[in-house]
């Protein structure tokens, strides 16, 4: 599927800075952390699933 490869390469972790957001005393995490790869990576948002760019690791949203 052509999609899939586009999502491979798309898979690099932008700069840590658009994964976080200020919300009054801390941050807030954007994207949930990959569970494989520990907090350090951050799973890529897709339409109905997340992904871990680094290991694979796909968590898919439940049905609506
Ligand atoms: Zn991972």
């Amino acid at each position: 599927m052509a999609a899939k490869e586009a999502a491979k390469k798309k898979g690099r972790a932008r700069s840590q800075s658009q994964l976080y957001q200020k919300d009054g005393d801390g941050v807030k995490r954007l994207n949930k952390t990959c569970p494989k790869c520990g907090p350090g990576m951050f799973l890529a948002k897709h339409n109905n699933r997340e992904t871990c760019g680094s290991c694979g690791y796909t968590e898919f949203h439940g049905k609506k």
